[in-house]
């Protein structure tokens, strides 16, 4: 279901991903195995056809998505290697983050608001990286959930 989250728009060539709403569209229309579904693109506003990742990128995910830093979030930020302007993006909150150092501040910032979340990432040279999925607690979600909201809900996160 994650590997359904990133698409390129036909019409400006940008990658975005899939909000909340546009993944319960698309979500069923997969799952029924329509080739053909029509999503609007962010970024120019465009109908542009989406057409599921490539199977690689489900392979990589887990190597190299973090854990989404916003809480009540247990979602996935993928990085979208955009040659103009790569960005990070979470496809089940929708928020994005232009520069990693606010991504990784998000991260520092959530950790220390809830300490189980440092369980999803590890300290690489003094900067966040992915962890192992197996070191989280196993009601990771539930937690996630429970979570009082964040004060700051812009989906750009800078
Ligand atoms: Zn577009
Ligand atoms: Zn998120």
């Amino acid at each position: 279901m994650d590997s359904i989250k990133k698409v390129r728009c036909q019409v400006c060539e940008k990658a975005f991903v899939l909000d909340v709403q546009q993944q319960k569209f698309v979500a069923p229309l997969v799952a029924k195995g329509q080739g053909f579904i029509m999503v609007e693109c962010p970024r120019c506003g465009s109908s542009t056809q989406y057409v599921k990742a490539q199977e690689t990128a489900e392979v990589s995910r887990h190597v190299a998505s973090y854990r989404c830093p916003i809480t009540q979030c247990a979602g996935w930020v993928d990085s979208i290697n955009e040659q103009t302007l790569p960005f990070w993006g979470c496809g089940e909150c929708g928020s994005v983050w232009y520069e990693e150092k606010n991504l990784q501040k998000d991260i520092a910032d959530v950790v220390i608001l809830h300490p189980y979340r440092a369980r999803s990432y590890k300290q690489l040279n003094g900067s966040w990286v992915p962890g192992d999925l197996k070191s989280e607690p196993a009601n990771y979600e539930e937690l996630v959930e429970k979570e009082p909201p964040d004060p700051l809900d812009e989906l750009v996160r800078g």
